[in-house]
């Protein structure tokens, strides 16, 4: 049956929708006193109702047991970690030695360039896409630097086609092919941050290690949006933020992904006691004994605050399902795309920037609005709708599966087709 453009056919949707009630778990802005229209998962997910309890609880083990929390009460601090890795199993689509939780997503880069970026005088580039997140750019520029090269000539950029803003995959096989065995490690993301554009993380790690390089991917923007194979893939390290979809608040507890087959190997890298295996951690000793688990890149003493948040989001994950969520992500998103098509003739006032095709896209849809941007995109916050602005022109809006809805789906498109025919 085909869309229809009302509010009434929206909530329909909604009455229809088997994981409608998840978003009565989160806390919400309010405005007016109504419940605001959040569409910024992307850049920090709303707060689970959950999270709260799951942090006390640390506070009390800690209130009642000092340092001994680690070892005493319902669940130990030690442990604590092993809530952890089975509930992102299916999120990252990895198997559980191949995961760890730590540190913060910038620093986990470094951490795995570390291992997986050595590069030789006659080996040393590294592939990326123009216009990554900055702080990847900066990370990317100073593991270079560090190791005496020129970021000039060492970091190969792709650049979307002439008057595009997608990067085609045709065109990163190409740079790929093209610097063949002066290629050290490519480093894409998974899903652009501006563009919402997923790239073909499979496909690009085939051909690099068709030419001998290493394969990073951050997934910043696509960890708990897009679905991820990355042991089936064989990627060989990832590195993800959990504040953006996984909602385990600002500045959460970041995770890693190390591939099986590096686990066992010989990858320098940096240590500290918490890589320690968990049986020798304590002893004090003066060998570095490390699990052979991706826990052996971990440095220090784990964050429990942040780490109880994160589970307390995984939590509500699992409960919905993760499939479940996939699905209702890709009809919110068919829906978005259905209105704003709508809305947007007979003359066109916008330009859509993120890819159609479901595969190729998250939740995150970019919208190029021609005239007025600036006045429109600042109209929306003290209209309830809470969405993102990147310079020039792009509007960013990204509809999450577990507390977003078809109705503001709908309100939104009509607030935006009112604001451009003013
Ligand atoms: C959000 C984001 C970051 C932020 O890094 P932090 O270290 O968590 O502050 C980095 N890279 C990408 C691609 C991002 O989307």
């Amino acid at each position: 049956m085909p869309h229809q453009y009302s509010l009434g056919y929206a909530i329909g949707l909604d009455t229809l929708d088997e994981l409608s009630s998840f978003r009565e778990q989160f806390y919400a802005p309010y405005l007016h006193g109504k419940r605001a229209t959040y569409f910024l998962g992307n850049s920090l997910g709303l707060q689970p109702k959950n999270t709260q309890d799951e942090v006390l609880k640390i506070m009390e083990g800690w209130a009642n047991f000092g340092v001994e929390g680690f070892f005493m009460g319902n669940d130990p601090w030690l442990n604590y970690h092993k809530h952890i890795t089975p509930l992102l199993t299916d999120i990252i689509g990895a198997k559980q030695e191949e995961l760890v939780t730590m540190n913060h997503l910038t620093v986990n880069l470094h951490l795995l360039m570390i291992s997986f970026y050595q590069p030789t005088p006659t080996r040393y580039k590294i592939i990326c896409e123009a216009k990554a997140f900055p702080s990847d750019q900066y990370a990317l520029q100073s593991q270079v630097s560090l190791h005496g090269f020129d970021p000039a000539n060492a970091i190969i950029e792709v650049y979307p086609k002439q008057g595009t803003e997608l990067i085609s995959k045709e065109d990163i096989l190409a740079a790929i092919e093209e610097h063949g065995d002066s290629v050290a490690l490519v480093l894409f993301s998974g899903v652009n941050y501006y563009t919402g554009q997923v790239f073909d993380i499979a496909g690009i790690t085939a051909a690099v290690h068709k030419a001998g390089a290493y394969a990073g991917f951050d997934l910043a923007h696509a960890a708990g949006n897009i679905k991820l194979q990355l042991h089936y893939w064989k990627v060989d390290f990832a590195a993800w933020c959990n504040y953006k979809y996984l909602n385990s608040g600002p500045g959460a507890i970041a995770g890693a992904f190390v591939h099986e087959q590096h686990l066992a190997g010989k990858l320098p890298r940096l240590e500290g006691w918490w890589g320690n295996n968990i049986s020798n951690r304590f002893k004090m000793e003066k060998t570095f004994t490390p699990s052979v688990t991706a826990e052996s890149w971990s440095l220090s003493t784990t964050p429990m605050m942040l780490l109880a948040a994160h589970k307390a989001s995984l939590e509500v994950f699992a409960a919905a399902g993760f499939e479940n969520l996939l699905q209702k992500s890709k009809a919110l998103g068919e829906y978005l795309f259905f209105v704003l098509t709508h809305i947007n003739q007979p003359e066109e006032k916008f330009t859509i920037i993120t890819p159609q095709n479901s595969d190729e896209r998250g939740c995150q849809v970019s919208l190029s609005i021609h005239q007025n941007a600036k006045a429109i995109f600042d109209t929306l916050m003290p209209l309830g709708i809470f969405a993102d602005w990147r310079e020039p022109n792009v509007i960013r809006i990204a509809p999450v599966p577990l507390y977003n809805s078809f109705e503001e789906i709908f309100i939104f498109a009509d607030t935006l087709r009112q604001l451009l025919n003013q």
